[in-house]
């Protein structure tokens, strides 16, 4: 079973909308979601995710994506190593001491001293994907493959996988 969590905005990827709302999976209707912002899933209502009346209506970007016309699939969903390195804003110690007082955890690596150094994987169409979220999709959903349509405009890439539906926000659109 896929592990909602991971993909909201409490899980490891964290979110760069940084709100409460979608701190967690929630269901409604009869789907249970999860968001962190650029990544969205959707499967089948779960009895023990729920309901969060504040969590955002995404079923409009779902609808959205469906009316874009006819998506190329994309079954091979290249394996990407996600590179990390000494976190800057401690310097690779984890802590930041401000003169003689007692050091606090860092809060751009949360004391881990790493961080991830973004990296683009390209997909046809020239979409690009950020390569922790095509890790993310290629561990956590099972069958998952990346749907891309011609557009103009930056619009998010549909996610399929055993059980559920979702959609990816790209870096850039050529
Ligand atoms: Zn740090």
């Amino acid at each position: 079973m896929v592990d909602l969590t991971k993909f909201a905005a409490g899980g490891e990827l964290g979110s760069y909308l940084s709100t409460r709302r979608i701190e967690r999976p929630w269901s409604r209707g009869g789907y249970s979601y999860a968001t962190n912002g650029r990544i969205l899933v959707r499967v089948d209502r779960r009895d023990d995710i729920a309901e969060e009346p504040l969590a955002p209506d995404c079923d409009a970007l779902i609808d959205d994506a469906d009316a874009r016309g006819n998506y190329t699939w994309i079954k091979d969903i290249p394996d990407v190593e996600v590179k990390e390195l000494a976190c800057p804003g401690c310097r690779g110690t984890g802590e930041i001491r401000w003169r003689r007082s007692t050091p606090i955890t860092c809060d751009e690596c949360n004391g881990k001293k790493m961080v991830v150094s973004p990296q683009m994987v390209s997909f046809p169409m020239s979409v690009s994907l950020a390569d922790v979220y095509v890790k993310l999709i290629k561990d956590e959903l099972p069958g998952a493959e990346i749907g891309i349509v011609e557009s103009k405009d930056r619009v998010p890439v549909k996610i399929r996988f055993n059980g559920g539906i979702g959609l990816l926000m790209p870096i850039r659109r050529g």
